[in-house]
């Protein structure tokens, strides 16, 4: 895709240059062109206006009127004179409407003109430009070829490149001749030279494609032979180029660019040139060639490049998935011994929300792992023995978050998916960010066994045995707990099963505790949940209530002394009887555990004293100002 593209906006470059390029080439093109052209031009417009000149000149008017020896010796003159003001003038000749030269001036080779004498001069009527010129009505010019001079028929040597003008001349609307110049054409080929630079070569070919100059050795073959020229040479392209103004041909290395002259006007008779220069060691397609070259290196380039990354991507990708492959052996591994571990094990992020997590802790939580993943961990599962959110500052996953240390939780409480609260005890291991993205690892296993089994033996430790009461330790921490704030007023209700000791004399020590704990429910029956009930002693038990005022509390102990006295604890066949007497005491301001518990002693004794089976009150005591 980024290889097409790279292709597509070189080629889009290559092309715009090539365009501006091509564009700059034709304007410099079209520049030589136009200056060979005026070259050709303003050459053949100057021989043109003496062509002119000579035809309606006065002189020559009067001695075609006159015809006689002095005017024709003045004619000669002029003539002679316009010859050496123009060395580029062979000849300068009138002749008769016969075809018969009349003044003839001649030019020696390369030197002056002359007048050549009347016994020299000779008929031309059968020569081209005579039989043309003589044609042509008042007021119209025949330009002829260009072509070689012709002396007693036979190509003059050296070479003469010729051009003739001429121009009939009437008098009184009757033809009366011809006056004609020859042109040097070498020096319109020269000019053609200097209207260019140096190192490009002008070159002209007549209306046939015939090389009249820069064809080298082919210049002026067609004086000799038809066959030459680019009809031969470049037969499909010389098709071609003779349908258009302009255009350029393509010559082995050389292109050949051309622009079709013609100087024929309404009153001027010219043969069309084709006239061009050649941009040598430059075929006509070089530019695109050269772009096309250019083009093609930089595809390859790019071709090159581009296979080169694409290979190296390849490779990458190939290690890329034996990585993948070895990673996910190995997760695979480590799944089977996690799978295993006894322990639930749940990865949380660095944000704690769950990763992954292990079938034990599918199992332990009720949760799956689809479930939890991506889901804040604490909020969901971390709670209180009671049920509430755990604070997050107590929270060990989130402390081994913050401080990247290991911490280790004995108790700790998860919410499972049924809402139970399970009891673990949990090890959170932070995962270094070097070896992988943070996190940490939750190990954690069920610690319901063990939590039972310390409610089991805390309870027997607070619990008698005998009666399922509070035994004497945890009552009185309860009654030191209830006092803990100075302002509580808790009561207490001491009772004490009277005669005991005849129970026990009289039906056996068993008999004994199966009555302890057959009063012992009787009383409990009475309580209320929050109630404190517990044995302190043999046969003597304490009960404490919290805040409560002295009347309800001898209500209270009242309704116990009747339990009492109501009720026979079934022992074998007998059905026993025991009463209890009971001291009770409400707690003063600021009064301790014992200073209550002296209080309610004394009650008591006071209610054993005075007859037993009744309740007495401890009254306050005076308090010290
Ligand atoms: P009082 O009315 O003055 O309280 O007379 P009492 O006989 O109940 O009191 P005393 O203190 O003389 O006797 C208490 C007896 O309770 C003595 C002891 O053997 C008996 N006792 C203490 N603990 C237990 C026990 O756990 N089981 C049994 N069966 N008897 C016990
Ligand atoms: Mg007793
Ligand atoms: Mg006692």
């Amino acid at each position: 895709m980024a290889i097409t593209l790279l292709v597509v906006l070189v080629a889009l470059g290559l092309f715009r240059s090539l365009q501006q390029e091509e564009q700059l080439q034709q304007q410099q093109r079209d520049y030589y062109l136009a200056q060979l052209q005026h070259s050709i031009s303003s050459t053949l417009t100057a021989v043109e206006q003496d062509v002119s000149r000579l035809t309606y000149s006065p002189l020559l008017q009067h001695f075609l009127e006159q015809p006689s020896e002095l005017w024709l010796q003045l004619l000669q003159q002029s003539y002679l004179s316009l010859a050496r003001l123009r060395p580029d003038y062979d000849q300068i000749r009138f002749i008769d409407r016969d075809g018969m030269e009349v003044i003839r001036i001649n030019r020696l080779q390369g030197g002056d003109a002359y007048v050549v004498p009347g016994a020299q001069l000779q008929s031309k009527a059968h020569r081209y430009y005579v039989i043309e010129g003589l044609r042509l009505a008042q007021g119209e010019l025949y330009l002829s070829p260009l072509d070689l001079n012709i002396e007693q028929n036979d190509v003059e040597v050296p070479y003469k490149p010729m051009l003739r003008i001429s121009m009939p001349v009437y008098q009184r609307q009757q033809l009366q001749g011809l006056v004609v110049i020859n042109y040097l054409g070498q020096q319109l080929l020269d000019n053609l030279q200097s209207a260019l630079p140096e190192r490009i070569s002008p070159l002209l070919w007549n209306a046939s494609g015939h090389w009249l100059h820069g064809g080298e050795g082919r210049d002026w073959q067609f004086m000799f032979t038809e066959r030459t020229g680019l009809s031969v040479e470049l037969p499909s392209q010389w098709q071609l180029a003779q349908q258009q103004t302009q255009g350029q041909l393509t010559a082995g290395n050389d292109c050949y660019v051309y622009q079709w002259v013609n100087h024929d006007s309404d009153h001027l008779k010219a043969p069309r040139w084709l006239l061009g220069f050649r941009d040598e060691g430059q075929g006509c397609t070089a530019l695109q060639a050269r772009y096309m070259k250019l083009g093609g290196q930089l595809l390859a380039a790019g071709l090159g490049g581009g296979l080169l990354l694409l290979w190296g991507g390849c490779r990458l990708r190939q290690r890329q998935w034996h990585m993948d492959q070895h990673i996910r052996h190995r997760e695979h591994q480590l799944r089977l011994i996690t799978d295993e571990v006894g322990s639930g094990l749940i990865m949380v992020d660095q944000q704690g929300c769950v990763r992954w997590m292990n079938p034990e802790a599918e199992r332990l939580l009720g949760w799956t792992e689809a479930e939890l993943l991506g889901q804040e961990l604490h909020p969901v599962i971390h709670v209180t023995l009671s049920g509430q959110v755990l604070h997050a500052e107590a929270c060990p996953t989130l402390e081994a978050l913050r401080t990247g240390e290991r911490q280790h939780a004995e108790r700790d409480f998860f919410r499972t998916r049924e809402g139970n609260i399970l009891p673990v005890h949990t090890t959170v291991t932070p995962l270094l960010e070097e070896s992988c993205e943070g996190g940490a690892v939750i190990t954690f296993s069920d610690d319901s066994g063990h939590l039972e089994a310390e409610n089991r033996l805390r309870h027997q430790a607070m619990t008698d045995e005998l009666t399922g009461c509070l035994n004497r330790r945890a009552t009185l921490q309860l009654l030191e707990r209830l006092l803990a704030s100075p302002d509580s007023q808790p009561g207490v209700v001491l009772f004490d099963i009277d005669h005991f000791k005849q129970v026990n004399d009289r039906y056996g020590h068993a008999a004994g505790d199966r009555v302890l704990s057959y009063y012992a429910q009787e009383i409990r029956e009475l309580l209320r949940s929050g109630d404190g009930f517990g044995r302190i002693g043999g046969e003597e038990f304490l009960i404490v209530l919290d805040d409560i005022h002295m009347d309800s509390l001898l209500q209270l102990a009242e309704r116990f002394r009747q339990r009492f006295d109501e009720r026979r604890c079934p022992v074998d066949e007998h059905r026993l009887h025991v009463t209890a007497s009971f001291g009770v005491a409400v707690r003063q301001p600021g009064e301790s555990a014992h200073a209550l518990m002296v209080r309610a002693d004394t009650a008591l004794y006071r209610a054993k004293e005075q007859g037993r089976n009744r309740v007495e009150w401890a009254p306050e005591l005076e308090r010290s100002a």
